[in-house]
C-alpha cells in the first residue's frame, strides 16, 4: 500500500513575510494521517519554514541541488549534503521550468538525482511532456525518455528511495489539467516501465501528478489507480486550498 504524497512547490515565490503568514495557515489545518505533505520553499527561506513548522507533521524539502553532493567551490548553488544538513527530506529534480528555462539535460538531473540520494534525500524526478510532443503522439517517449536516463545511470533500484511527478508542460501554471484518464494512461506507463526492471520497486514507488491541481479537480485526479499524490504549485501558496488538496488525498 502506498502512502500518498502531497508536496506543494511553491516556486520563486514568498518574502519573509508571506512564508511566515502561509506557514501559520499551514499550522492550523487538520491533515490527513494517511497522507504525507510537503513543502518545497525557495532556498532562502528553508530555514525559516523548518523552524516555523516545528512540531507540525510537514516534511521540508528543496526544489533543486547542484549535480555536485558535497559543499565546495561552485558558486550560486546549494548541495545535497547543505540541504540534508537544512533538514530537508526530499528535493526536487528536473523541474520543468528547469529543463526549459535553464536547459538542464536528463544526464544533469541523473547527477542530481543521484546527489541527492547520497546524501539521504529523496529524489522527487519531474518528467513530463510539452503540448507540442502529446499533439505529436509522443508523450509516452518523451516521459520513458526522462525516466529512462535516470534508470540507465543508477539502476531501476534507485527509484525504491525516490518519487516520480508526472507533470505534463502544458497544464503547469495554465489552469489546463490533463484528464484523470490521460494522467492514469502515463502514471500506468511509468509504472510498467519500472515494473519491466523490478516489479517490487514498481509496485511501492509513488507516482504524483503535478499541472494545476486544485481542491475542485484532485478528487477525481487522485481516485485514479496509479496516482499516488500530487505536486501542487500555485494552490500550495494558500494554505487553505492546499489543506483541502491534501484531505483529497486522504480519501
Ligand atoms: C509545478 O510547478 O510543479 C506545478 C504543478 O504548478 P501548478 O500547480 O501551478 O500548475
Amino acid at each position: 500500500m502506498r502512502r500518498p504524497l502531497v508536496a506543494g512547490n511553491w516556486k520563486m515565490h514568498g518574502t519573509r513575510a508571506s512564508v511566515a503568514e502561509l506557514i501559520k495557515g499551514l499550522r492550523q489545518l487538520a491533515l490527513p494521517a494517511g497522507v504525507e505533505v510537503a513543502v518545497l520553499p525557495p532556498c532562502l527561506y528553508l530555514q525559516q519554514v523548518v523552524h516555523e513548522l516545528h512540531g507540525k507533521s510537514i516534511a521540508v524539502g528543496a526544489q533543486n541541488c547542484s549535480v555536485e553532493p558535497m559543499q565546495g567551490a561552485l558558486t550560486g548553488e546549494v548541495a545535497a549534503s547543505q540541504l540534508h544538513d537544512a533538514e530537508c527530506v526530499f528535493v526536487l529534480v528536473g523541474h520543468s521550468e528547469r529543463r526549459m528555462v535553464l536547459g538542464e539535460t536528463d544526464q544533469q538531473v541523473a547527477r542530481k538525482f543521484e546527489a541527492a540520494q547520497s546524501c539521504g534525500l529523496q529524489p522527487i524526478l519531474c518528467v513530463g511532456e510539452t503540448l507540442q510532443e502529446r499533439e505529436a503522439g509522443e508523450t509516452l517517449l518523451v516521459v520513458s525518455r526522462q525516466l529512462g536516463a535516470v534508470i540507465e545511470e543508477l539502476g531501476v533500484g534507485a527509484f525504491a528511495r525516490a518519487v516520480v511527478a508526472y507533470e505534463p508542460v502544458w497544464a503547469i501554471g495554465t489552469g489546463l489539467t490533463a484528464t484523470p484518464q490521460q494522467a492514469q494512461e502515463v502514471h500506468a506507463a511509468i509504472r510498467a516501465q519500472v515494473a519491466a526492471e523490478n516489479a517490487e520497486v514498481a509496485r511501492g514507488l509513488r507516482v504524483l501528478y503535478g499541472g494545476s491541481v486544485k481542491a475542485a479537480n484532485a478528487v477525481e485526479l487522485f481516485g485514479m489507480s496509479d496516482i499516488d499524490g500530487g505536486l501542487i504549485g500555485g494552490a500550495s501558496l494558500n494554505a487553505d486550498e492546499f489543506g483541502a488538496i491534501c484531505r483529497a488525498a486522504g480519501n
